[in-house]
């Protein structure tokens, strides 16, 4: 094991800001889900991303809850949701009753694949049972082609939920990333490009449907002199403290976004020249917020399985983790309906999981630590280069 600190994949990356914020609630002693970080951070939120407003939730997956139950999925309802994701996507929807379809993903972005979704929908309208909600994810910062998912939605009249959980700075079509749905939703979860150590928000241009969220991250109460409630709430808020962290998170997201997208260019630099491994594709007309730096190791060209390199990396010291193991494969999900990118050939999200790779990609990786990261992969893939590096601005420097 090598006698340095352990590379990990993202970890919190703080701006200095926070601790002002933070002491700004404890100055007006609103230490509580109430105050004015809570509302300066919504603000600032919805600025940011170009939203009519947000709201914000105690985490990612409540933010999802909300979301759902805004649109009125209640038990036995159906809801799509793209299979190539990590279980917070889905769990809310069981939550509520509901029951999944997963989706596959498409070659270009990973994500959801619109003519899957398009076969789905039509099954689906045959057996008059259209889903309630369909959730698109936008996974490690790429956004999904919102503009054909969008299409096809529209056609049949189902809402679309935006999980912009892992995408939150990157864009599509010159619009933020989680504001192409109904409703979009992110996480500040320790490992996301920005944190507050927890939490999420939803964002909507439709007022009502954030008004209607609110009321149901805060108990459901009725307006009455008593506490009246005459639907099932949450305690879903977040605090005003950790909303302090967020203002501060919020003011340095484009800076992280930069860095994160530096990161990524120079592993495709040094890289992208060994032909066993591909990196995943950013789609037209779109930007990235590159969260993790992700790779597909080809079973054609080499031996190595994803299993092997993490191992070896994991004896450098190095965290790395598998891609996310598709939802329709989940023991959890094994009676849910799945739908094929291409019927006649192997899913795109099982290829993807059985051959993919994430490497440490955080805003505070020093260089150093990249260039380790970097010699580390040759040696593994391409062991007779001794893992030498070749880019130049380590030569300079
Ligand atoms: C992190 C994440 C979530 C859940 O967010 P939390 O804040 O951890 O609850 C949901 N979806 C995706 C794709 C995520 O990566």
């Amino acid at each position: 094991m090598a006698n340095r600190e352990r590379i990990l994949l993202s970890s919190p990356h703080m701006s200095g800001n926070e601790k002002k914020y933070i002491q700004e609630a404890f100055d007006s002693n609103w230490i509580a889900p109430l105050g004015s970080n809570v509302t300066k951070f919504e603000k600032e939120l919805a600025q940011y991303t170009n939203s009519k407003g947000a709201s914000l939730t105690s985490s990612g997956t409540a933010a999802i809850h909300l979301a759902l139950a805004c649109l009125g999925v209640g038990k036995g309802d159906s809801v799509f949701c793209s299979s190539f994701t990590f279980i917070a996507s889905a769990n809310p929807a069981l939550y509520l009753g509901a029951e999944l379809t997963f989706i596959d993903s498409e070659p270009n972005s990973w994500n959801m694949s619109p003519q899957a979704l398009e076969r789905a929908l039509c099954d689906a309208s045959l057996e008059n049972r259209l889903p309630k909600a369909i959730i698109v994810v936008n996974l490690y910062g790429q956004s999904a082609d919102m503009e054909e998912l969008l299409e096809i939605a529209d056609l049949f009249g189902v809402p679309i939920i935006e999980d912009a959980a892992e995408s939150l700075g990157a864009e599509y079509k010159h619009k933020k990333s989680g504001t192409f749905g109904k409703i979009g939703i992110y996480s500040f979860n320790g490992n996301k490009i920005i944190t507050t150590s927890g939490g999420g928000a939803l964002v909507s241009d439709d007022e009502e449907m954030l008004s209607k969220a609110f009321f149901l991250a805060t108990q459901a109460k009725d307006v009455a002199p008593y506490y009246q409630h005459s639907l099932v709430g949450y305690n879903y808020r977040m605090s005003n403290v950790l909303a302090g962290i967020g203002r501060a998170q919020l003011e340095v997201l484009d800076e992280r976004v930069e860095k994160r997208r530096e990161i990524f260019q120079t592993y495709y630099q040094e890289l992208d020249s060994i032909e066993e491994i591909h990196f995943m594709p950013e789609i037209k007309h779109s930007k990235s917020n590159r969260w993790l730096t992700t790779l597909v190791i080809d079973p054609f060209m080499t031996k190595i399985t994803p299993f092997e390199f993490m191992d070896k990396m994991n004896q450098a010291n190095i965290e790395t983790r598998l891609l996310w193991k598709p939802l329709h494969l989940q023991p959890l999900f094994k009676h849910s309906k799945f739908y094929k990118h291409n019927e006649r050939t192997t899913a795109v999200s099982e290829l993807l999981f059985k051959m993919g790779i994430c490497i440490p990609s955080g805003s505070n990786m020093s260089e150093e630590n990249q260039l380790i990261v970097i010699e580390e992969i040759k040696k593994i893939l391409v062991p007779d280069t001794q893992g030498e590096v070749l880019w130049k601005k380590v030569q300079l420097s």
